[in-house]
């Protein structure tokens, strides 16, 4: 994909994810691998909604400015350790939705409890310890409690989700911010009952075999 496409993806995402109810003001971002060691980030301060494709800037995983006019997002050191740490991993998304943020402030993970979230997520989701954000101490602390997962939740703050593509990240940001809603609505009525874990195993497994069309599982429109 070229840098512009990409660009016009991160945008169409913001756009999204604004319309979506996972963003709010200028908190959160959005970023996309660009060859090996680029990335394609939003700038900083932003309304995500209100983004063009020009105000995106090209960086280094090093922290480098390589094209752009705008300061980068506060959290490029955990966007570009995620990067570092996680070769499969080709977009980050970073959200402020609530009922995540509920689950956040209270130190409680995401159990699974729903097929859709067992088939397209997984596993639970786990939440960090807390650090101050935009330093290199929560980038580490992210990279360490994502694992190889697509998902977490950051302690007092909101959420990272990771994926293959910019549709793959912001589907589980998605399905976060909903699984999040189904477990204290859930919860508020009785027991929220997880998935047993050789189930969640057989949904994601028939996920990955054979959900949606051949060439590209995921058809959001962008
Ligand atoms: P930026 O606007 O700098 O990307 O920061 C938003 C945010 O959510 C910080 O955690
Ligand atoms: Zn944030």
């Amino acid at each position: 994909m070229s840098e512009q496409e990409l660009r016009r993806k991160i945008v169409s995402i913001g756009k999204k994810a604004f319309d979506y109810k996972l963003l709010s003001g200028t908190w959160g971002n959005i970023s996309a691998r660009f060859g090996k060691d680029k990335m394609l980030i939003t700038p900083s301060g932003f309304e995500k909604v209100a983004l063009k494709p020009s105000d995106i800037v090209l960086m280094d995983l090093q922290g480098n400015i390589l094209r752009g006019k705008w300061k980068p997002s506060s959290e490029v050191p955990v966007h570009s350790l995620i990067y570092k740490a996680r070769e499969d991993v080709n977009a980050v998304i970073h959200t402020h939705s609530h009922y995540a943020i509920a689950l956040a402030v209270t130190g409680q993970e995401i159990p699974v409890l729903t097929s859709e979230f067992a088939a397209a997520v997984g596993h639970k989701v786990p939440v960090t310890r807390y650090a101050m954000s935009g330093t290199q101490e929560f980038a580490k602390e992210v990279v360490r409690t994502l694992g190889e997962g697509k998902a977490v939740l950051l302690r007092n703050h909101g959420v990272i989700a990771v994926g293959d593509s910019l549709e793959d990240a912001f589907q589980t940001a998605l399905l976060v911010e909903d699984e999040a809603r189904t477990f204290i609505l859930a919860s508020s009525l009785g027991y929220a009952k997880p998935l047993d874990v050789n189930e969640v195993k057989r949904l994601r497994d028939a996920y990955l075999k054979s959900y949606g069309q051949e060439k590209r599982r995921l058809s959001l429109r962008f």
